[in-house]
Order: structure tokens, then C-alpha cells, then sequence
């Protein structure tokens, strides 16, 4: 379904989204970044750049409640939020990171506390003339409900999901030729990192990189956990209990496989004892086990672990390294 939107029906859609969601749009922040805040009725920037969090915190939070046992015995589970989210503003590769993180939750066992989150929520992309100074984002042409994609006059609204094609019933159809041209432009933009980040996968894939390699690498990396806890893809927690006053909170809480504790058992032994295994595993896992289990490597190319890295050891920047010096 393709429909095309003035400002003023945008604004009468995103009216009619808050009624039944708690709507989260781009907004540009005090520091000049951006976030997806909650809508308040009035404009918004509506820009595409990239999100300084990660999207996927707001279904996977850093610390996620699950239960309360009560001193009387009694478990209870935390009161949901009144509405489901509705998040406006996903670009591209934050689409690509709740996709992933999707499958990963819904594969057996399934996970029911992100999947009750996730299932009810609305996605909304935001693609074309949206970046800064309306320079071109890649259209993300699915993974979501629907798409707003700007064409520098009006929105074209393209609806993939039922819920999607609900939403945007009442709007006036839109140009297909428009749609045709904007997806011609986007598939002939080639993402800086792709290339690399691929290479770099198939380079570890055929066992190409040496462990002197991880040893250099490793030796910058000062244990912050930073790159895995801005990853969208990242979806490693460990389970933390809380005396309250009346009993007992279980909390999920994120992990890193950068800290040393990552794997450590209760004997004392650890099997990723190392700076070097822990260091080659975060990589690998993305490049190596990922596209052996799901056919695509872990990284949705967002950058946001090279913003992160204080030592500059992130994605980017290991595989620009790999390529530079393995792929003959
Ligand atoms: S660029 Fe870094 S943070 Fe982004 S998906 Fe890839 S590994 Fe994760
Ligand atoms: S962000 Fe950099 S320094 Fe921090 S744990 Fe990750 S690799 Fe190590």
C-alpha cells in the first residue's frame, strides 16, 4: 500500500497514533544529538539522522523487572505500561537492529516478556530527504509497519504489516513513479562500511587472522563494556535479585562479553579468561557465528561502538584493520 501525506496529514496521523500508543518521535536535543521522545503535539525536527541510544533499549531495557516475590510468598509481575510504544524516526539500520533483535527473541525458547512488549508496538521508518540538510537516507523498504519516506514535497507513507495498512486507510494513494525513483536512488548509494565489514567476515570466516592479531587488539581494550551496551544487536543479560522491603526483585540486567565476569563460573574458572578470547568472541559472534546461525552477520552498521569505543576498537575500525591486513 502506498499512500502520500501533506504536513497536515502527518500531523492528523500522529494525533491519532497518540490516542491508542505512547508515541515516541525524533526530537533534537539540548546537545545538538538526537532521541525519540514522547510526543508532544506539536512540530517535531522529523529528521532521519541517526538516534544517539539505541532503539531496541525501549523492548530490551538495560535493567528489565520481571518479577516480585513477595514475603508472603506471592510472584508478581510488573504492571505494563497503559498504551503499547509507537516509535516514530527508525532510520535504516535501527530497523535492521529491532528486526534482528526480533528473531533472536522469538527463537525457542521464545522469549514471552520481549515479545509481549514488542508485538504490540507500532514501527514507523523514516527515510529519503530526512537527513541533515535533507541529505538522502537509504529507504528501509520493509521492517517496519510502515515507512514515511520524504520526497522533499510531500511524505509517501509505504504500509508492509496489517496494522501498518490500518493506520494509513484514509490517506490519499501516492505515486508510484516517485517511489520507483526514490528506491533507485537509495539501492545506488553504497554504505561506507558495508564492503569492509563483510570482507572482514569472510576473512574470519576462512581463519585468515591470526591470534597475534587479537593479542594487539585486545591489549587497547580498557574493559568499559561500551561497545555492547550501544549495540543494538547485543542481547546478552545475566539475572540480578534484590532484597525490598517485602521481599524480593528479579531484575535482567545487560551484559558485556568485554568484562571479565561475562563467563566466569562459580569454581573460579573462566573459559573466555582473557582480554584476547573475550576481544576476538565480540567479533566473532557478529561475524562468524551470527551468519552461520541467521544467515547475516550481527552488525547492522550503525557505528554506534566506534562512537562508543574510547580506545577505538569497534567494529569499524577491528575490520577496516582485518581487511588492511589480511585480504590479499
Ligand atoms: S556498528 Fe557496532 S554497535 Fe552497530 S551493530 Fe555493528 S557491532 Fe553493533
Ligand atoms: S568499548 Fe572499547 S574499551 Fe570498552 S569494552 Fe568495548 S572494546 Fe573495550
Amino acid at each position: 500500500m502506498l499512500k502520500q501525506l501533506n504536513q497536515q496529514d502527518l500531523f492528523r496521523l500522529l494525533e491519532q497514533l497518540a490516542i491508542s500508543f505512547q508515541l515516541l518521535v525524533p526530537q533534537t536535543l539540548v546537545d545538538g544529538t538526537r532521541g525519540l521522545l514522547p510526543w508532544n503535539g506539536s512540530q517535531t525536527s522529523m529528521s532521519g539522522e541517526p538516534l544517539q541510544r539505541k532503539p531496541t533499549a525501549l523492548f530490551f531495557p538495560q535493567t528489565d523487572h520481571l518479577v516480585h516475590l513477595g514475603s508472603d510468598g506471592m510472584a508478581a509481575t510488573p504492571a505494563g505500561s497503559d498504551k503499547p510504544l509507537a516509535l516514530c524516526g527508525l532510520n535504516r539500520e535501527d530497523l535492521a537492529g529491532i528486526a534482528f533483535i526480533d528473531r533472536f527473541f522469538a527463537a525457542q525458547p521464545a522469549d514471552d516478556i520481549y515479545l509481549k512488549k514488542r508485538t504490540a508496538a507500532l514501527i514507523i521508518g523514516l527515510t529519503g530527504y530526512v537527513g541533515r540538510e535533507q541529505q538522502f537516507q537509504p529507504l528501509a523498504e520493509g521492517q517496519c509497519d510502515f515507512e514515511l519516506i520524504a520526497d522533499q514535497q510531500h511524505w509517501l507513507a509505504v504500509a508492509y504489516t496489517e496494522s501498518g495498512k490500518h493506520w494509513l486507510a484514509d490517506y490519499p494513494d501516492g505515486p508510484e513513479d516517485v517511489l520507483q525513483l526514490l528506491r533507485e536512488t537509495s539501492r545506488g548509494i553504497a554504505s561506507q562500511h558495508e564492503q569492509a565489514v563483510k570482507r572482514a567476515s569472510r576473512l574470519l570466516q576462512a581463519e585468515q587472522v591470526p591470534d597475534s592479531f587479537w593479542e594487539e587488539i585486545s591489549a587497547r581494550c580498557i574493559r568499559c563494556g561500551g561497545c555492547n551496551f550501544a549495540c543494538p544487536t547485543c542481547t546478552c543479560f545475566c539475572v540480578q535479585d534484590r532484597k525490598t522491603i517485602n521481599g524480593i526483585e528479579r531484575s535482567r540486567i545487560w551484559d558485556s562479553c568485554q568484562l571479565d565476569a561475562f563467563m566466569r563460573e562459580a569454581s573460579g574458572h573462566n573459559p573466555m579468561g582473557t582480554e584476547l578470547l573475550r576481544t576476538r568472541r565480540r567479533i566473532h559472534h557478529k561475524l562468524v557465528d551470527d551468519p552461520q546461525r541467521w544467515g547475516e552477520t550481527g552488525c547492522i552498521l550503525c557505528g554506534r561502538c566506534d562512537r562508543a569505543c574510547p580506545t577505538g576498537i569497534g567494529m569499524f575500525a577491528i575490520c577496516d584493520e582485518i581487511v588492511s591486513r589480511f585480504d590479499r
